[in-house]
């Protein structure tokens, strides 16, 4: 995925939609952690000076162990404030994004807690070789001006890291990170992100929005296919495989129709980035929302055709379904993160409803951002205590 001028492979986004499903039909916790290395190295790519590029992804592309590990850090632990879903409030302070970086000299010194980011950790958790962090670099800023992304390489002084333990996507390393005066050099700083970290989230969701998609897909897929092939064996004590019967067969071909028209959608997301400059903020949103959403329902009809039996812990319905839960909310939440960039695009003045369908540019700006954000002013009043802290629900 990474450009061939600083030795990637450099792959097309429809090439690398269409690995990532075969990769995600096996593992989508796998198909998460090759993914978020993009995340974590296309900004460098989208915003660095050419010092920056040939240092960060060039050290990547010159790996030959293929051990190589890059994290990107955007969300946070809940609480209140807390989270990740207001990262772009306007409000001075507001919400999100409250690990900050101070210059001290010619070093940014980090402080704070980032919850959730895969790959960070690296494969030992002493860290990923480089680990792209979004910082609240201006104070006095709200989140569409004061956030920026700087590099982290693994070995710095005064970060710890500690893995999740999650429901779905077990193979995708989650972890806690927590930065206790850590000091960066400045030039990590990515040149261009300098109060548009919010830009660089916007931008790598868009990305990977047909890449979540297709993972969708990829689940859709092999469940249907779990069914298909039970439905084509089992009697039932019938005559026939279950598959001649009219509800089986009509409820699979819903699902086959969904899982097709989902797959072209991560397509043609994936060429519009390829053909706008890795730009798709608002189609990459729609793309991501709708295949993930397509997926629950996708894996529930087939539950529905091989019946009780894909409870067994033999199928693998149980992992199919823990995936469908998954998918809407990780990669930037369904609610919040995502729709925000439809809408915020959508209500623009000079919003062209027919671009995508005549494959014109859709300009993405600050202006389009922090629509739907809880404002949340710095307030001295105590806080309502965050769900980590708060006194578990009494049991009855
Ligand atoms: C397998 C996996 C891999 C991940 N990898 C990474 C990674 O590499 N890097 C990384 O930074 N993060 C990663 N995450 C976290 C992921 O990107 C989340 O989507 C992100 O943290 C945002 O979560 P959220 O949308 O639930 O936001 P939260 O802020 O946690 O919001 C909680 C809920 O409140 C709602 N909400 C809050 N405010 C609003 C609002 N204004 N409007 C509407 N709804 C609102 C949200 O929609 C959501 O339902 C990963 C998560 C998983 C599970």
């Amino acid at each position: 995925m990474l450009p061939a001028e600083y030795g990637g492979g450099g792959l097309s986004n429809v090439d690398f939609v269409i690995a990532a499903e075969e990769i995600q039909a096996v593992d989508p916790g796998f198909g998460t952690t090759v993914l978020v290395n993009g995340l974590g190295l296309m900004p460098v790519w989208y915003y660095g000076t050419e010092e920056q590029k040939k240092r960060f992804i060039g050290s990547a592309t010159a790996d030959e162990s293929g051990e190589f590990l890059v994290g990107y850090a955007a969300s946070e632990p809940p609480g209140t404030p807390g989270g990740t879903a207001n990262f772009d409030a306007p409000a001075i302070d507001g919400a999100g994004m409250h690990v900050t970086a101070r210059l001290d000299g010619d070093e940014y010194v980090i402080n704070g807690r980032k919850y959730w980011p895969c790959n960070v950790g690296g494969w030992d958790n002493k860290g990923a070789n480089l680990n792209l962090v979004v910082v609240r670099t201006g104070s006095e800023s709200g989140g569409t001006a004061g956030l920026s992304a700087i590099m982290v390489e693994r070995g710095t002084p005064g970060i710890t890291y500690r893995s999740i333990s999650t429901s779905a996507q077990r193979s995708a390393p989650n972890c806690e990170i927590v930065f206790e005066d850590a000091r960066v050099p400045a030039s990590n700083l990515i040149e261009g992100t300098k109060g548009n970290g919010d830009l660089v989230i916007n931008r790598n969701f868009a990305w990977s929005g047909p890449v979540a998609g297709i993972g969708a897909v990829a689940v859709a897929r092999s469940a249907y296919e779990d069914a298909l092939r039970w439905a084509k064996t089992y009697t039932g004590g019938g005559p026939k495989p279950i598959i001649h019967y009219q509800y089986p067969g009509y409820v699979l071909g819903d699902v086959a129709t969904k899982i097709e028209a989902a797959r072209y959608f991560c397509w043609k997301s994936a060429h519009y980035l390829d053909q706008h400059g890795y730009h798709g903020e608002m189609l990459g949103a729609m793309c991501k929302v709708h295949c993930t959403e397509m997926l629950f329902d996708c894996v529930y009809k087939c539950m529905q055709v091989v019946g009780v039996n894909s409870v067994d812990k033999k199928q693998r319905f149980d992992r199919y379904l823990r995936e469908a839960a998954l998918l809407p909310l990780y990669d930037a939440g369904n609610f919040g993160m995502q729709r925000r960039r439809v809408h915020g695009v959508m209500v623009d003045e000079g919003f062209n409803p027919r671009a995508f369908m005549d494959d014109e540019p859709v300009d993405f700006t600050k202006d389009m951002e922090g629509i739907d954000t809880i404002p949340g002013p710095k307030t001295d009043e105590p806080t309502i205590p965050s769900p980590q802290t708060a006194e578990p629900f009494a049991v009855r």
